[in-house]
């Protein structure tokens, strides 16, 4: 049996007809930017994170660099945030000059471990930026708790956990901002590029809206030196379409998840995902920890059953950041971490018949 980690085609194809009229709508139109579709989806999506305000941009990376940006982060200071994460977490932080400090995530969770943030504070912290690995947010409320002691802007880092809650409360509605992507292997994904930057702060909201357009508050008039992060107005209407079954596809990823975790009960070696108490996980991805991970990958693979590594090897350690000096042993669970994960196939569409599978699978390649 061929089990595929991601078949966008089979959530696409239910929805071909709407997704292409919607974006017929847009080019027949010819207002390509700024068109009606981005308000709409902005409010459909402040509504939906219970979010005061939402600005859509061109992707989840200018959702974090924006936020810097706006927040007024750059040379001399510094953020915490986690080394076990995508690249554009840090490649932002990068950007604007600051100076990302890493903190050590928890084993179980791998997200921030929040008992170890205030000893990475200095004179110079600006912000934390937890990130939502995997579809379940970050301890917020320790998180916040730090963050008030030492007075530091949040920025939730939830490009994977749109729709995921901390005890009962949003993510992107606990910090300062909260950045979304909708690139296509999230829970809601555009046909192309897109993101979006969610916070309760109006007034925040209106000044990230500015910095969208070159820091612009009239035609011509620059307030700011912002960019152009716009979001394609395309991808408003699709991801317009798309939103309304996003509750659906993450009632099947919850529910295949509930099955993986019947299914590889019993199974030696293999270690489930764990989900905090008060968390409700999106399930972006289902990870597993392994021994002799990269033998199982390459075993599952024979077997037809595709797996991905997220990410095989920890920020501190990536070539770009070597002026940071930090070496192997720095953080040991984001490296045990990234030795020892693999993700399965999670999608909604997956039949019984296919999580079976893999399940089975997998306990015969970690045996
Ligand atoms: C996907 C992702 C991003 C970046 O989003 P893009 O839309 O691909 O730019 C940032 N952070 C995390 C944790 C992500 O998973």
């Amino acid at each position: 049996m061929n089990v595929p980690l991601l078949d966008i085609k089979a959530q696409y194809l239910p929805l071909r007809e709407q997704i292409l009229e919607a974006v017929q709508t847009v080019v027949d139109s010819c207002q390509v930017i700024n068109g009606p579709a981005v308000k709409q989806f902005e409010e459909a999506v402040a509504k939906y994170c219970h979010g005061k305000a939402a600005v859509g941009v061109s992707s989840g990376t200018d959702a974090i660099l924006m936020s810097l940006m706006a927040l007024g982060i750059g040379r001399g200071d510094e953020v915490i945030t986690t080394p076990y994460t995508f690249f554009a977490t840090v490649g932002c932080i990068w950007r604007v000059g600051a100076k990302p400090v890493f903190v050590d995530i928890d084993p179980a969770t791998y997200n921030l471990d929040p008992a170890r943030i205030a000893a990475a504070v200095t004179p110079r912290t600006k912000a934390i930026l937890p990130v939502h690995l995997y579809g379940q947010t970050a301890d917020m409320d320790a998180i916040m708790a730090v963050a008030a002691r030492y007075g530091l802007y949040v920025i939730e880092d939830a490009a994977q956990s749109i729709g995921a809650t901390c005890k009962g409360r949003q993510a992107c509605t606990m910090g300062t901002v909260g950045c979304l992507s909708f690139y296509p292997s999230k829970n809601l994904g555009a046909a192309g590029d897109a993101g979006m930057v969610v916070t309760t702060d109006a007034e925040l909201g209106a000044k990230l809206a500015v910095f969208r357009q070159h820091g612009e508050n009239r035609r011509y008039y620059h307030q700011y030196v912002g960019g152009n992060f716009r979001m394609d107005t395309i991808q408003a209407a699709v991801l317009l379409v798309k939103l309304a079954h996003l509750d659906r596809w993450t009632a099947g990823r919850r529910a295949n998840a509930a099955r993986y975790d019947e299914l590889l009960a019993g199974a030696g070696g293999i270690v489930r995902p764990h989900v905090a108490a008060g968390n409700f996980s999106i399930y972006n991805q289902y990870i597993v920890r392994v021994g002799n991970r990269d033998a199982v990958q390459a075993k599952m693979k024979d077997k037809g059953v595709a797996t991905a590594i997220y990410y095989p090897l920890s920020l501190h350690e990536q070539e770009c950041f070597a002026s940071l000096g930090h070496k192997r042993g720095d953080f040991p669970e984001s490296e045990k971490a990234a030795a020892e994960t693999l993700a399965l196939p999670i999608y909604p569409e997956l039949t019984d018949e296919q999580l079976v599978y893999v399940a089975q699978s997998l306990t015969e390649c970690v045996r």
